[in-house]
């Protein structure tokens, strides 16, 4: 498997004012196209620092990628750290300074002098142009290892990544001989321990395959890889691997891939051609926005209800005071008739409830911290279930509003 080391550079990194998503990104989509990330590691806008990071993965691994210090301004040191660590000199490029200078002319901007330098490059490097900035990337193949210089703007970086930077590294990837393909299926609702119980047989036989589990905010992804010599050899023992993991986990697999929970039960609503609403009390509306955030989900979602207050309960979804008084706030009961209500309000064909204690104040020894009910209402009647769930108070609304799009999920798929 050819390796590779990831780069970042910039002092607002170290200093903690901008999250390293460059790193991030690249860990992703490196690994999703077979390499195996070895290493990373994150270094000021220091020309040694810099000069130093590129050796150590210029050493370690078949590629090296780094992002950061293409741009015009005294801190951008990263291309002569390159050029210094390839012991290659700077060589001016006709075609990119025109670039630039056309980058400038179309915006009716002078062009700075300063940005004459984002026209040299390494002698013999192949330039990555930028097709949404000036700082152009590049990358220097020599004696079977690569050197890729990014800039660090994340939308610049990732468009050269995406347009220039993939096909050249699939082509790398591919004269190594091997085969490396990755698939990830994703469960919700169950702890990462019980997926590794319930996929026991398929982790003590993998065929080859390398298992790896990611637990996060009530999901297990399960991620496999196959290595092999030929594209269909790869492929069918990987099919054959997910298909027994299938198997085990049954209907907790609630996609694979790029797919998200929300976005799921979008288009399981569309399929079946159902709609939903939410009256959500504890979280405040993070099941709307989870399921607003999906492209053409107004076809299937009517909307929803905040109703944080008692008084919000009874007056818009028609709770009893009554209820309210003996059971409480957060009760079954409460949860049923909410969900009731909403649904004679929205006329959907699912109403969907929340209502529990997200803490950290608040709870009892009857009802804890992370006490939540969830009600669902449809054409044939009401049912509710009872969470218990643990973390902090944005932790208990993350998974009570994940796990009560989970419930719809499941109702759908059996529907
Ligand atoms: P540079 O190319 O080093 O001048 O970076 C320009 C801007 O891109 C910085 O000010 C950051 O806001 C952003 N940036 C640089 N590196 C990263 C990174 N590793 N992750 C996220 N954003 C970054
Ligand atoms: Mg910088």
């Amino acid at each position: 498997m050819k390796t590779a080391y990831i780069v970042s550079t910039g002092t607002e990194l170290l200093l903690g004012n901008t999250m390293d998503t460059n790193s991030e990104y690249l860990s992703r989509e490196l690994s999703a196209m077979g390499f195996k990330v070895i290493g990373r590691a994150t270094v000021g806008d220091n020309r040694d620092m810099i000069k130093s990071a590129l050796r150590t993965g210029y050493e370690l691994a078949d590629l090296v990628v780094c992002t950061g210090g293409l741009g015009p301004t005294l801190d951008d040191l990263s291309r002569e750290a390159a050029a210094e660590v390839l012991n290659l000199p700077l060589m001016h490029s006709e075609p990119e300074m025109e670039r630039i200078r056309d980058y400038f002319a179309r915006r009716r901007r002078e062009m700075p002098e300063s940005n004459r330098k984002q026209a040299m490059f390494p002698a013999g490097a192949r330039i990555l142009a930028n097709p949404v900035g000036t700082a152009s990337g590049f990358m220097v193949s020599h004696n079977g290892k690569t050197l890729v210089m990014l800039p660090g703007p994340p939308r610049e970086m990732e468009t050269i990544f995406k347009e220039s930077l993939k096909p050249l590294l699939r082509d790398l990837i591919q004269d190594s001989g091997r085969v490396v393909l990755t698939r990830t299926i994703k469960t919700m609702g169950l702890g990462e321990s019980q997926v590794e119980s319930l996929l026991e047989d398929v982790i003590a036989d993998p065929r080859g395959c390398s298992i790896a589990l990611l637990a996060k905010d009530g999901e297990v992804h399960i991620r496999v890889t196959g290595d092999g010599v030929t594209d269909s050899g790869t492929r069918s023992i990987l099919d054959s691997v997910i298909e027994r993991m299938k198997d085990s986990l049954g209907d907790n697999i609630y996609g694979e891939g790029g797919d998200t929970l929300p976005g799921v039960v979008v288009r399981l609503l569309r399929d079946k051609g159902c709609t939903v609403a939410f009256a959500e009390s504890c979280t405040g509306g993070m099941v709307a926005k989870m399921l607003t955030d999906i492209p053409g989900s107004s076809a299937v979602f009517w909307g929803g209800v905040v109703s944080y207050s008692n008084e919000a309960k009874t007056r818009i979804l028609g709770v009893s005071d009554e209820t309210l008084k003996r059971y409480g706030a957060v009760s079954p009961e409460t949860a049923r008739e909410m969900a009731r209500g909403m649904r004679n309000l929205a006329r959907s064909t699912f109403g969907i409830s929340l209502t529990g204690i997200a803490g950290p104040e608040g709870g009892t020894p009857e009802k804890p911290v992370g006490l939540v009910y969830l009600g669902m209402a449809t054409a044939e009647g009401e049912e509710t279930r009872e969470l218990r769930l643990m973390g902090g108070r944005g932790g208990i609304r993350t998974l009570a509003a994940k796990t009560a799009l989970d419930w719809l999920r499941r109702t759908l798929e059996r529907k």
